[in-house]
Formats: C-alpha cells, sequence, structure tokens
C-alpha cells in the first residue's frame, strides 16, 4: 500500500497530554464504575426554548436553504453591534467592525493565518485554551509564552516579555475571563494591554468566550471598552457558553476594522459562512428576553458552591472563580497534574482534566468544570472527601 505522510505542520504538533487519562476513563467505565465527568467544558444544560422555535422557523424557509454571506447576514452582524452597545456601551460598525463566524475557534484558529508569516511570533499565555499556539503553529509561527501564574492573579506579566521579542511579535492572544484558571482582568490590566501593544505594534486578539457567565453580581467588562482598544485588536465572542449552544456553531468577532476585514477575507477563501437559519436563531438569542442567562449562571453558581465548598473543607488551594464554569485546583504536594488527575479518577471515579494540557505552566494543577447538576456535584464532593491525599 501506498505508505500515507502528514505534513510536517501535524506531526510537529504536541503530543496529546490526554491519551493515557482517556485510556484509564474507558477502562473504569468498562469496569461498571460510576464516572463523574468534571472534564469537559460544555454545558450540559439545553439551549433554551425560544432559540431553539427561531431555529425551527428559520430553518422551513427556503430563503435560508442558500449559500449564506462570507462574512455574515447584515442582521447578524448588526444584532451582534447592538448587544455590544446594550452590554458593553461599545459602539461598532456592524458593515466594517463585525464578522460572524461558525464559532469563536473558527475564527481564532483562523486569525493567525491574516498575520502571521513563517517564523513571525505572537505572544500566547499558557495555561490556555489550545486552539490559539495551534492556530499560530499552523500559519507557520512561533508562539512565545507568557505564563499565568497564581501569585500574578493569572495574568500575563507584559513587563517579563523581552524587548526583542515584543518587537517581533504581531500578535498577543489573552482571555479573560479566563479558561482554565477562571480569572479575571481588571480595567487596568486592558489598559497595560493596550499601551503595550501601541508601543510595539501589536495586534490584540481577546478572546471573550466567558464575559456572560459570571456569578455574584460580577459583571466581566470587554476589552474594547478600553480607550484605544478597538484601535489595536479585536475581541471574539461566542454564543456557545452563554446560551449553552455548543453544538449550533456560532459567534463573532469585532474590533478594528482591518483587522476584521482581513479574517473576512481569509474565511472567504475557506469556508462559505455559518447557516443562515442559525445566524437567524444567534439573533434571537442576543436580542431575546436574558433571564434564561441568569438561570443558567444561578445553576452554576450553585455548582460552584457546591464543589468549592467541599474542596476547601478537604484542605486544598484554589480561588473561588467569579466567572467561567471551570474551578482551577492548585494539586498537594507530591503530585504532579497527571498523578493527582489519575487519582481522582480511579479511587473516586471523578475526571478531572490535568492542568499541563492546557500548557506546561498549567503543571501543578487541575481544572474542574461545572457541568453536573447539582445532586451529582453532591456525589462528587462525598467521594472527593473520602479520598486519602498522600502522594
Ligand atoms: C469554549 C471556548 C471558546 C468557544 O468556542 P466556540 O467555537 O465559540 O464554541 C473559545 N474560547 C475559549 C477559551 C473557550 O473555552
Amino acid at each position: 500500500m501506498m505508505p500515507i505522510e502528514k505534513s510536517q505542520r501535524l506531526k510537529s504538533l504536541p503530543p496529546y497530554l490526554f491519551k493515557e487519562l482517556d485510556r484509564r476513563k474507558e477502562e473504569i467505565r468498562r469496569q461498571g464504575m460510576d464516572i463523574i465527568d468534571l472534564g469537559v467544558g460544555d454545558p450540559d444544560l439545553p439551549t433554551p426554548g425560544h432559540i431553539i422555535e427561531a431555529l425551527n422557523r428559520a430553518a422551513a424557509d427556503p430563503a435560508n436553504h442558500r449559500y449564506p454571506s462570507y462574512t455574515g447576514m447584515e442582521t447578524f452582524n448588526a444584532a451582534a453591534a447592538d448587544w455590544y452597545k446594550r452590554r458593553f456601551n461599545v459602539d461598532l460598525d456592524p458593515k466594517r467592525e463585525v464578522v460572524t463566524l461558525i464559532g469563536s475557534k473558527e475564527g481564532i484558529a483562523h486569525i493567525p493565518l491574516a498575520f502571521i508569516d513563517p517564523g513571525d511570533v505572537a505572544l500566547v499565555p499558557s495555561p490556555a485554551y489550545p486552539v490559539y499556539a495551534i492556530g499560530v503553529r499552523f500559519a507557520g509561527g512561533r508562539p512565545h509564552f507568557m505564563d499565568l501564574v497564581r501569585e500574578k492573579d493569572f495574568l500575563p506579566d507584559l513587563e517579563a516579555i523581552p524587548g526583542e521579542v515584543a518587537e517581533k511579535a504581531r500578535l498577543m492572544f489573552i482571555n479573560y475571563p479566563n479558561n482554565p484558571t477562571s480569572a479575571v482582568a481588571s480595567r487596568d490590566f486592558f489598559e497595560k494591554v493596550v499601551a503595550f501593544a501601541r508601543r510595539y505594534r501589536i495586534i490584540v486578539c481577546h478572546d471573550a468566550a466567558y464575559t456572560e457567565m459570571a456569578f455574584d453580581g460580577y459583571r466581566p467588562m470587554s476589552f474594547l471598552e478600553v480607550p484605544g482598544a478597538k484601535e489595536v485588536g479585536i475581541e471574539f465572542h461566542s454564543l456557545s457558553k452563554t446560551y449553552a449552544m455548543t453544538g449550533w456553531r456560532i459567534g463573532f468577532a469585532v474590533g478594528r476594522a482591518e483587522v476584521v476585514e482581513a479574517l473576512g477575507q481569509v474565511k472567504s477563501n475557506i469556508d462559505s459562512g455559518a447557516f443562515q437559519a442559525v445566524q437567524l436563531a444567534g439573533i434571537a438569542a442576543l436580542e431575546g428576553d436574558q433571564t434564561c442567562v441568569s438561570k443558567m449562571n444561578e445553576a452554576y453558581q450553585a455548582r460552584r458552591d457546591i464543589l468549592v465548598e467541599g474542596l476547601l473543607k478537604m484542605g486544598l488551594s484554589l480561588e473561588k472563580p467569579r466567572a467561567t464554569f471551570y474551578v482551577w485546583i492548585q494539586v498537594p504536594e507530591g503530585f504532579s497534574s497527571a498523578d493527582f488527575a489519575g487519582r481522582l479518577l480511579t479511587q473516586a471515579g471523578v475526571v478531572a482534566t490535568p492542568g499541563n494540557g492546557f500548557g506546561e505552566a498549567g503543571e501543578g494543577y487541575v481544572r474542574m468544570a461545572l457541568t453536573v447538576n447539582r445532586k451529582r456535584m453532591e456525589e462528587a464532593v462525598k467521594r472527593l472527601r473520602a479520598l486519602d491525599f498522600t502522594p
């Protein structure tokens, strides 16, 4: 048979770190153990009914069966701009400063193709959503990792970036509220990012997937609220987490017109836009009653309280998240991330994600997602508290 050789692009990807954990999870499941999966960042709650109804109506209309506009329906882009105005008081021109995405992951993965040439540098946080570094690598670029450490509130230390690296950098990815650490950013931090980006002429890509998933009355801000931010960057937004729509594949990017335009140019050569019926359902989500969002946040907050209280009682070290549905937990002395996640799985049937899977700087942590109901969360805590944490 003809040998099949993969591209260097694929061969040079970092190894998939969860292989061993996945294998053990499967093995334990086969043995009949009840598994509580806190590993995946995917809402378990259903998409609100009025959004599904909007999809059903739109799917039946033949006008929506044809190729959509590459960069989004005018009405969807206008709904996104209006939502930004209402939610963040940010003004956007829907024709030049908004592009519809097939989920924000799609835009995040593609933007390096617009700005990174082989050998170019992009500033990427670690630990982080893996797509930033992989998108940069696929474009032939080199990620320079900005470590997120607890002592610095899981914000990148811009002063620690060597001048010659900053001079070469074309893009910087940031993400607040943050996956996986659940850290939030202050206005002060965003202002520093704008000044840094101006100084070194770096395009900032802020991933804002979790701005709507927040607790205790906290309202995360948009990067674009900071003066000058719209000159240096764009923000990726997603309906996935806010409206429990991960499977629907709809998001958008907003900000500096030339950056939005270049991303649209890449997309027009790769995909043909999001299904119009999904865009119309997205409009229903953005423009409809937002109590569904507060209801979901209440559910996540109640789960958070159960899990955090249990973990603290066990003596584990963590910050109570103010946003996102993740809890970022320091592993006890003597364990690696993988050892600790392995122990949780084999002895309690609880799946957590080893922090090093999000980058080397995630070593020493595990991430748990608030994606099971309260009863299951109580059961998880009960099992975890019965564990013995001597290495
Ligand atoms: C879930 C998530 C996304 C969103 O993905 P979609 O493609 O919009 O579903 C983006 N960034 C981060 C950090 C996420 O966790």
